[in-house]
C-alpha cells in the first residue's frame, strides 16, 4: 500500500498508485530536479505586473509592483524618498508586504534561440507580447509559504471553483468538465504540499521546514485531493511523452554547450524513458474525450473557462504566488495544448502540427517537476504526519 492509503489504478488513468510513487522516487524525480536546475529551464518569462481584470477596485492591485526596485523613482510617493538619494530597503515594499512573497528578479544574462513565437489558445496571457514581460530566475524564487492568505486568496479560489461551475458537478457532468476540475483541484494539491512542506516555522529565526499538520488539514485529510494530484501528475507526464520527438528535436541554447547538451540529454532520458514506458506506457488516455456529439463546442467551451482561470492570475494579490500561479497555468494549458490541439489519429504529421514557446516548454517541465515534488512529498511525509496526527 501507499502511505497515503490510496490504491487501484489513477482514477481515468491508466497507472496504479504504487507504480506511481515508485516511478517517481526512482526515476521521474530525480531527472525533472536536474532538469530544472539547468540553465535553459531556470528561467521563466512572465508578466507579473498585475492588472487584475476582474476587481479593478481592489486596492492590492493598484501599485505598480515595485517590491522588487524595478520602479522608476518618480513613482515613489515622496514619502518614501529620503535625502541621501539612496532608499532603504524596507521602503521599497510599495505592495503585498512581506519579502517571502516578493520575487527576486536577478538575473544572468542568458540568450535564447530557435524557438518558436506562437500563442497558446488555452491560456490568457499573449505568449508572443514581450512587453512588461520580466524573466526571473525560478530558483532564485522557489515555491513556498509566503503567508498570502485571507479573503484575497480565498476569493479567488472560490471564482474558480464556483463561478466556474467547477465543483459540486452533477452525475451527468460530463468527463471532460470533471478533468477539467480534477486539473485545477490537482495543482491546487501541489500548491498546498509545496506551502506545507517549505512552512515559515519561525519568523524571527528564519526557520524553515515541514508543516506536518497543515499538510494534514490542508491535503491528506481529503482523499479526492490527493487523487487529484496524482491524476494531474499523469495527465501532464502524458502530455510531456506526447510531445518527445518535438521535445527531442528542440534546441536548449544558453550560449554554454556543456550545459546545453547536458539538458537536451536529460529531456531525452525523460521523453525515451525505457522504465516508464514499460511500467506506465500510457498515464492519461486523451483519445477518450471530445466523443460526444458536441465535442466540438464543448471543447470551445472549456477552453474558453480555462482561459478565464488564466485571467484570474492577474489577480492572485502576491507576487511570487502570481509567478508560480501563471507557470503552473500555462504549464497546464501547454499540456492541454499538446493533448488535444494534435489531431491524434494524424501520427505521421504530429511533430508538425506542434509548435511550442521556449516559455511554454519551461513552464511544462517546471509545472511536471512541482507535480513529482508533491507526490513525492506525500509519499515521505504521509506516515510522519499520519503518526503525528494519531499522536494528538
Ligand atoms: P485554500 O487553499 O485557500 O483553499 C480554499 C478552499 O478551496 C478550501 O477551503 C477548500 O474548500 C477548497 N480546496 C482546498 N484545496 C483544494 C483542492 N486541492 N481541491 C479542491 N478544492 C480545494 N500561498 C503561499 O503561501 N505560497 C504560494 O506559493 C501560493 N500560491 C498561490 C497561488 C495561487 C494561484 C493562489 C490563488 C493562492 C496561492 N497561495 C499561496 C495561497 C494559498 O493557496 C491559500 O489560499 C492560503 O494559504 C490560504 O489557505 P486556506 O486554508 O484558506 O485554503
Amino acid at each position: 500500500t501507499s502511505s497515503h492509503e490510496l490504491t487501484g489504478i489513477v482514477e481515468d488513468c491508466c497507472c496504479d498508485y504504487k507504480t506511481v510513487d515508485t516511478l517517481n522516487d526512482h526515476v521521474l524525480h530525480p531527472l525533472l530536479q536536474d532538469l530544472v536546475r539547468a540553465p535553459f529551464f531556470r528561467y521563466f518569462k512572465a508578466k507579473l505586473w498585475c492588472d487584475c481584470p476582474f476587481w479593478p477596485d481592489d486596492g492590492m492591485c493598484h501599485l505598480r509592483d515595485c517590491s522588487v526596485c524595478e520602479c522608476p523613482e518618480h513613482e515613489f510617493p515622496e514619502t518614501f524618498k529620503v535625502p541621501s538619494g539612496q532608499l532603504p530597503v524596507d521602503d521599497l515594499k510599495c505592495q503585498e508586504g512581506k519579502p517571502q512573497a516578493m520575487v527576486d528578479r536577478t538575473l544572468d544574462k542568458k540568450a535564447f534561440r530557435g524557438w518558436m513565437e506562437t500563442d497558446n489558445p488555452w491560456t490568457y496571457d499573449d505568449e508572443t507580447d514581450n512587453s512588461e514581460m520580466t524573466y526571473v530566475n525560478l530558483l532564485l524564487n522557489p515555491e513556498r509559504y509566503t503567508g498570502y492568505m485571507g479573503p484575497s486568496a480565498r476569493r479567488i479560489w472560490d471564482t474558480i471553483y464556483k463561478k466556474h461551475c467547477l465543483k459540486d458537478l452533477p452525475g451527468d457532468a460530463s468527463t471532460e468538465r470533471r478533468v477539467l476540475y480534477k486539473l485545477i483541484s490537482g495543482m491546487h494539491s501541489s500548491i498546498s504540499v509545496h506551502i506545507a512542506k517549505e512552512y515559515l516555522l519561525d519568523e524571527g529565526k528564519n526557520l524553515w521546514g515541514p508543516n506536518p499538520t497543515l499538510l494534514y488539514e490542508r491535503v491528506l485529510k481529503h482523499p479526492d485531493r490527493v487523487r487529484n494530484l496524482y491524476f494531474t501528475f499523469l495527465f501532464v507526464l502524458r502530455a510531456v511523452t506526447k510531445a518527445g520527438d518535438y521535445l527531442s528535436q528542440a534546441e536548449y541554447s544558453t550560449m554554454n554547450s556543456l550545459e546545453d547538451q547536458n539538458t537536451l540529454s536529460l529531456v531525452n532520458q525523460l521523453v525515451n524513458n525505457k522504465r516508464l514506458q514499460s511500467a506506465c506506457p500510457i498515464p492519461f488516455d486523451e483519445a477518450k474525450l471530445w466523443k460526444g456529439e458536441n465535442g466540438n463546442e464543448l471543447k470551445s467551451q472549456i477552453q474558453l473557462q480555462f482561459r478565464n482561470i488564466s485571467a484570474l492570475m492577474d489577480c492572485v494579490g502576491c507576487e511570487k504566488c502570481r509567478l508560480w500561479g501563471k507557470l503552473q497555468i500555462l504549464g497546464l494549458g501547454t499540456a492541454l495544448k499538446i493533448l488535444f490541439s494534435v489531431d491524434s489519429n494524424d501520427l505521421i504529421n504530429q511533430s508538425a502540427q506542434l509548435q511550442l514557446q521556449r516559455n511554454e516548454v519551461i513552464a511544462l517541465i517546471n509545472l511536471l517537476s512541482r507535480l513529482s515534488e508533491s507526490v513525492k512529498t506525500l509519499h515521505d511525509l504521509a506516515p510522519v504526519t499520519k503518526n503525528a496526527m494519531d499522536g494528538q
